[in-house]
């Protein structure tokens, strides 16, 4: 029992250093990025060399945000804030999010989300999960073409969240993988977002499951304990 709480200590040290770095070096990140930002609009036309580096200035410092991102989260895992979640309504609201980069790569999502879905849980872990899962169904699909659909119901005392893509699909061995910290098939991945949504979903007391063929897409399904009213 002491031994567990020394080592929660420990573990809240390491996250209030993690947080409070990732906090502080974003902010010099997000005025870099505005600066060379305008400097790429000022270039001439002609000066196309030059707008492939800003270009790939701008990528790479996008990059680091999503390490410090997912670092953080990682860092974070032990606190837990739970309260009565209206899952329909989180998401919506992911799926908003999520548009806009859903856009950028051309792919369309289409949602299917029951009301009155409650559950028991930290809003914003819950909304990262979401975030992660749909984040991964519009990068594993083609440009054209891509097609992503969301399901939530309630089914005996769960609610299931379904997300479906019509992607590259996963071998065995890589659907063996997930999960796994720093497995990944992406040239700018983190490895950690499904490492993170794996954990969360544990700690909510509920249970995550992939089905997957390649060249097909992948379903990926994620069972929630529900909040009755009598709790
Ligand atoms: P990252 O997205 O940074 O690579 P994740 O932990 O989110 O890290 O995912 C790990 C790997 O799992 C991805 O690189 C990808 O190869 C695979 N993966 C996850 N979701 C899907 C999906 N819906 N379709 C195909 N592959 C997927
Ligand atoms: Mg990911």
């Amino acid at each position: 029992m002491r031994y567990q709480i020394i080592k929660n200590e420990k573990l809240s040290i390491i996250s209030e250093l993690a947080a409070s770095v990732a906090h502080e070096v974003r902010n010099p990140l997000t005025v870099v990025r505005g600066f060379i930002q305008l400097m790429g609009q000022e270039l001439q036309e002609n000066e196309h060399k030059n707008k492939d580096y800003f270009e790939l200035v701008l990528s790479e410092l996008d990059r680091a945000q999503d390490i410090i991102t997912d670092y953080l989260n990682l860092a974070k895992q032990q606190y837990f804030e739970k309260e009565k979640v209206s899952l329909s309504s989180l998401l919506i609201e992911v799926d908003q999010l999520m548009r806009s980069y859903a856009n950028y790569k051309t792919v369309t999502i289409e949602t299917k989300i029951n009301s009155d879905l409650v559950v028991y849980g930290d809003n914003p872990r819950l909304k990262q999960v979401f975030i992660n899962l749909l984040k991964n169904a519009i990068e594993a699909v083609p440009d054209l073409e891509g097609q992503v659909f969301i399901r939530a119901y309630s089914s005996h005392e769960y609610i299931r969240i379904k997300i479906s893509d019509n992607g590259s699909g996963m071998t065995a061995d890589q659907l063996e993988r997930l999960g796994e910290p720093y497995f990944t098939l992406k040239e700018k991945g983190t490895g950690l977002g499904l490492t993170v949504t794996f954990s969360i979903i544990h700690h909510h007391g509920g249970t995550i499951r992939y089905q997957s063929s390649i060249g097909e897409g992948t379903t990926v399904t994620v069972s929630l304990p529900i909040q009755s009213d009598a709790e």
